[in-house]
Parts: C-alpha cells; structure tokens; sequence
C-alpha cells in the first residue's frame, strides 16, 4: 500500500460529505495565518503562467482552435485594453500608461483583426455564455471604440441572449452617460475599482477618488438594468489603519455591491516599477494587515456576504454563492466564476486564454502584438498543452479551491484514477497540515477547515507537481 494511503487509513473513520464544507465561514487564526503566510499562486490556471513555454506557438494555438465553434460547449471571451490615463502605484496589472488618446484607435483596429483571425481558426462560430472586458482602464476608448471592438464579437460569435457581459471601470474615468451607453452595448454586468475610501491612502497610491462619483456609477449600472456590481478592495495599502479600512468598509457596504473582492497589497517593487513610489515605511505591518484582514471578514460577514473563497465575497442570492452552495462554482483567469463554458479565448497583449486543453498567452507589448498581426500570425507569445497529469491535478487543485473538499471517491471515478495511490505523496505531505489543522483527511474526503479556508493556497500548493522539486516559490504573491 502507498505511504499515503496508510496516512489516510490509520485516521479515524468519520463520514464527510464534501458540501458541508462550503456552508462554513472562515474561522480566523492569526497564529496560523503568521505561520503559512508565504508565497503561493492563486490558480487561476494549472499549471500557472510562469510554466508556459516558447513551444507552445500559434501552430499549436491553431490547431486548438479548430476543435472550437460547435454549438455544444460554450466559450468565454476576455478582451484587455491595457490603456490607462494615470498610474495606481500598487498596480500590477500590464498597462500602457498615456495621455495620447489616440493610441486605442490603432490598438482596437489590430484587436478587431485578431478576432476575426480566431474565429477563421475556429469550426463554427461558437456559443458565448461570458464576455468580460479588462485592463488597464476599458473606457479609456472612445464610445465608439467601444462598440468598434463589441460589433467586432458579435460578428464572430453567436452571444447566448443571456450570457453575462461584464466590464471593468474606473468610476474617475467614466460617468453615468458613460454607463448608459455601456448598457446599450449590453454589458450588463459591472466591476467597480475602489480599493479604499481614506483620502491620506488614495495619496499615497495616487488614485484619489470620490465617494460621490462611485456611488453615482453604481447607481447608474443600477438604473440601467446591470444585474450585478462587484467592488474590488485592498487592504495592506500604504497609511491603511484597522480604524481607516473600518470606515472603508462601512461606506462600501453602505454602497450594496453584489460581490465584493478584497486583495491584499503584494510589495513587490523589484517586479512592478510603479510600486517604487510607495514607501515602504508607510505600509501597515504585519500585525496590521492581519488586524485588517480579520475585520474586514467579520464586517463583511455582519453586512450579509458570504465568503466564496481566497479573496471573494457575494450576497447570499448572488450566482456565485448559489453557485459554490451546488457544487458548480469554477475557477478561471478573471478569479472564481458560475460560468459553466469549458473554452475561453482571449484577445489583446498578455491576454491568457484556455482553448481546449491548453493554454496560450498573447505577446506583451504592442510592438509585438501589431508586429505579428502585419505577419497575419496570431500574436502567440507561450502556451502550454495540458497533459494527463496536469489534467488531474487541475481537477483537484480547482476542486480544492472552489469547493474547499474533494470527494476522493467521485474524483477517482471521474477521472479514471485511483485517487489515493496517484496522490501518494501529497497526501502524506497533507498530514502536516492536518496536524496544524488547515485541513481535515480522513478516508473518501478531503476537508479544508474554517481556520485553514483563508490559507487555501497552501492546500492547494501540496497539488502542485511543478512547485514539488522546484525552488521558485518566491515570484509568488503571498498568501496573506
Ligand atoms: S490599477 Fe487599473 S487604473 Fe490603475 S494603473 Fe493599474 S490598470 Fe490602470
């Protein structure tokens, strides 16, 4: 018998089923939370990026393409417009920063040739059940780029009529007529930039902020019929007090956001330039951010979001926490979803898309981007083709991360795989974390605890083949 096995064996026997992890909250431990706070991915893709390789071109990105476009399995689309007019020091996303607003012109007319080579590349037209648009900053286009690049989509794909059609704004950067003309594109769904109210810390990060003019966009995506508003915070910002997020936070659930993302600030100014303008002697310390953290969930909770997991909240009623309560909560690029499309392309520099059973990621720069486009080449910088292995360790890295269990038994049967013999090793590695109390193995089920769901990163991690022999671990964002 395997190591493993023997580890599961030996525990005492007591019946678990998987869902009844999902109904727990998070239990805060600031012990435990000091103790396995490190560098871990957030496994938005298995493997993750960093693993991608040159090999995987746009031959091979071809050929994936041509197994897409029946009218079964529905496709997701994520469209990145990296343009912003002025930088957030704690950002690190890839943009272009500039005030020339002529450059989207060029871009959206490259980005509107690269879908339209997708989808020569592809069988048939495909049916979308998800179209999100990313950056940088979307509305930096021009209202008319902006329906340039939507008529460019849904000439090349058949739309479900109730697919959901989300945006990301900056509630500076564009206004109530702005949204308006955004619900007649058919968005329909909004993510609204806040990160923190306190004025002291929108100076530290130069984003300075208005309440007013956030709560006019949401009120506005309200009044034209979005069906749903998430707010993204941070906590872990330079200046931040426990008493200055509190406000924050208070101001925010005033606001009634559908979903709510909290992130912790990573200070990683040697991989993000921007970050050099914060001082770092004016970033909240440890204790802090955990002080934070713990307040930040416990007003949530008190203010009606259920936690969905790593830095995810929602109303109780919202598809994603109806979602994870049935067991259909999944994990991609844009964090957690309750879209059930299998394939998602994507489009625009850096942009990662997952066709089939691989991934691919767009060249960075517009340089690039335009370069290749010239060439009629699809803009293909790395990819990856999943193998059997990746596969499985997908399934359970997602498994853990979505459902916070894994039923053993129903994984082996739905992937051909006798669970406890291929994962060996990493359920041995598990008993450590059984023993601190992050997760609970017994046999059939896997449990992340209450006190480990903030730490599911962790878990998740022991999944990882790439991370086992590999001392890479720091490129990471930490995990609290
Ligand atoms: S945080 Fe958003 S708006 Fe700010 S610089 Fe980064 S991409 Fe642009």
């Amino acid at each position: 018998m395997a190591r493993g096995a023997r580890t599961v064996a030996s525990m005492n026997v007591i019946p678990l089923h998987p869902h009844i992890a999902r109904a727990d909250a998070p239990a805060f431990d600031a012990g435990l939370l000091a103790r396995y706070d490190g560098p871990g991915p957030r496994y938005t893709s298995y493997p993750t990026a960093d693993r991608f390789g040159p090999e995987f071109a746009a031959d091979r990105y071809v050929e994936a393409l041509s197994r897409l476009g029946g009218t079964v399995a529905p496709l997701s689309l994520y469209v990145h417009l990296p343009f912003c007019d002025s930088i957030c020091y704690y950002c690190a996303c890839n943009k272009v920063v500039t005030r020339d607003r002529t450059r989207s012109a060029r871009y959206v007319e490259y980005l509107c040739r690269e879908i339209a080579a997708v989808r020569r590349h592809m069988a048939g037209p495909g049916r979308v059940r998800q179209i999100h648009w990313g950056g940088g900053t979307p509305t930096f286009l021009t209202s008319a780029e902006q329906a340039q690049v939507m008529r460019a989509l849904l000439d090349a794909f058949d739309l479900d009529p109730d697919a959901e059609v989300a945006i990301e704004v900056d509630p500076r950067k564009v206004d109530a007529a702005g949204i308006a003309r955004l619900a007649e594109l058919g968005f329909n769904r909004l993510s609204v930039g806040v990160q923190d109210f306190d004025h002291d810390v929108q100076v530290a990060v130069n984003r300075v902020q208005g309440e007013p003019e956030t709560r006019a966009v949401i009120e506005a995506a309200r009044h034209h019929g979005f069906d749903s508003v998430n707010v993204d915070l941070i906590y872990g910002l330079p200046r931040q007090t426990v008493a200055s997020f509190a406000r924050t936070l208070d101001r925010v659930a005033d606001l009634a956001p559908d979903r709510i993302a909290l992130y912790g600030y990573a200070h990683v100014p040697h991989l993000f330039k921007p970050q050099r303008s914060i001082a770092r002697e004016e970033l909240p310390d440890a204790a802090t951010r955990l002080a934070t953290l713990e307040l930040a969930i416990a007003r949530l909770a008190a203010a009606g979001y259920v936690y969905i997991g790593m830095d995810h909240f929602a109303r109780r009623d919202d598809p994603l926490a109806v979602a994870q309560r049935a067991g259909r909560l999944r994990r991609n690029f844009q964090g957690y979803t309750a879209d059930s499309a299998d394939d998602l392309l994507a489009f625009g520099i850096s942009a990662i898309g997952a066709p089939g059973d691989a991934y691919v990621q767009n060249v960075r720069t517009l340089g690039d981007y335009y370069a290749a486009l010239d060439r009629s080449e699809l803009p293909v910088l790395r990819g990856h083709a999943l193998s059997a292995d990746d596969r499985v360790r997908r399934a359970a890295i997602h498994a853990l991360m979505c459902d916070f269990a894994l039923d053993t038994a129903a994984f082996s049967a739905r992937h051909g795989v006798d669970f406890e013999r291929t994962f060996a090793p990493e359920l041995a590695a598990l008993a450590t974390l059984a023993a601190d109390g992050l997760v609970e193995v017994r046999p059939g089920a896997i449990r992340v605890t209450p006190r480990g769901r903030l730490l599911v990163r962790v878990v998740a991690k022991v999944f990882d083949r790439y991370l086992r022999d590999d001392a890479v671990a720091a490129r990471y964002s930490k995990v609290i």
